[in-house]
């Protein structure tokens, strides 16, 4: 691509597209409920999944068509070996303003200090539950202490506002949200409760959806003087944000669900395996692995891209459709 930004990242309804996840590998330290099926998912050989240098090709093509922002997920991205070193390339581009992570920050500890000398520079901590023994239930394993552990560490590390990413779900952690809220009482972190969305084999019906205004309510009944910080979400933004007088952090909604807010998506993703997923709902998916791997230059990977993001629908097909249709378990995307 020869221009600092081109069209190949807008779509046929003029969404451009500045905002990348990559999914480093389909392995996971734990087995959570909602993302992972109860059998375990099959895990492709290692020479499937994308190289550091395949990585960063594609990552450098989508920068200099637009993105500014690149996303590292999975699975697990710090059970990757090496991640470092990836995020070491990354974090040298040009033109990527902010290198992200979300983690189920087991493994933070170890490799904080060097993630962020290399250029990460924001990061998301996923957790469900404060209950030592929900915890165990919910992501199969045991960790509630390391990654509470994690969450401090990466407020000392300057990585605020850090965001702590808790899927929602009635019956499982729904008696929970005063105690995720007072989390940002005194962090700068903002608590950010993510509707819970069907994925293949993850059980999901919706009794175990608490839609967004439901959550507010259990919320406003503690804390009467909560109030939205912006009345609409700014583009490409996915977390309706709440401020509460007195707190050092914010609280957040991710509404997928009952307010989708596909018209001003700005994401891509792709899988460890190399495809680009223009929607996390959809099951349409381009090999961009198998194009490099056939020798295509930038310009044949850009065309395909562009070809991708072209046909991105509207919007997603509702959560019922979502729920009876086939796409892959969470983990095999990037969430
Ligand atoms: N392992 C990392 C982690 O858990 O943070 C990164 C990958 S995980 C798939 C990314 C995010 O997707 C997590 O915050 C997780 O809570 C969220 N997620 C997974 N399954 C979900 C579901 N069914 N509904 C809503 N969010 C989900
Ligand atoms: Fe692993 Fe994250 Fe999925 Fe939990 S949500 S199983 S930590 S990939």
């Amino acid at each position: 691509m020869s221009s600092s930004e081109s069209d190949v990242l807008v779509d046929s309804f003029a969404r451009r597209h500045t905002y990348l996840r990559v999914s480093l590998t389909e392995r996971c330290n734990l087995r959570c409920t909602y993302c992972m099926p109860a059998e375990g998912v099959p895990l492709q050989p290692r020479e499937n999944l994308l190289t550091f240098e395949e990585i960063e090709r594609l990552v450098r093509l989508f920068v200099a068509a637009g993105v500014d922002k690149v996303r590292l997920t999975g699975g697990e991205p710090l059970v990757r070996k090496d991640v470092e070193h990836l995020v070491d390339r990354l974090g040298a581009i040009s033109g990527l303003r902010t290198l992200a992570m979300t983690t189920n920050g087991l493994l933070l500890r170890k490799k904080i200090d060097r993630l962020v000398s290399g250029g990460l520079n924001h990061l998301n901590i996923s957790l469900d539950t404060l209950r030592p023994d929900r915890f165990e239930s919910v992501t199969r394993r045991k960790g509630l202490d390391i990654v509470l552990d994690a969450i401090d560490l990466a407020v000392t590390r300057g990585l605020a506002p850090l965001k702590i990413n808790c899927v929602v779900m009635r019956g499982v952690n729904s008696d929970e949200l005063l105690d995720f809220v007072s989390l940002a009482r005194n962090r700068a972190l903002e608590v950010r409760f993510i509707e819970y969305m069907p994925f293949s084999g993850n059980g999901w019906s919706d009794d175990e959806l608490v839609p967004f205004e439901e959550m507010l309510d259990q919320i406003k009944a503690r804390h009467p003087d909560i109030a939205a910080i912006d009345d609409d979400l700014s583009p490409g933004e996915t977390s309706r944000e709440y401020r509460i007088p007195g707190f050092s952090g914010s609280v957040g909604f991710i509404t997928s669900m009952t307010k989708h807010f596909c018209g001003s998506c700005n994401r891509l993703r792709i899988t460890a395996d190399g495809n680009l997923k223009v929607c996390l709902f959809g099951n349409s998916e381009v090999s961009l692995r198998d194009q490099m791997r056939a020798g295509a230059s930038d310009e044949q990977l850009s065309k395909l891209i562009g070809l991708a993001v072209g046909r991105k629908k509207a919007s997603h097909a509702g959560m019922h459709v979502i729920a009876a249709s086939d796409n892959r378990p969470m983990i095999l995307i990037g969430g």
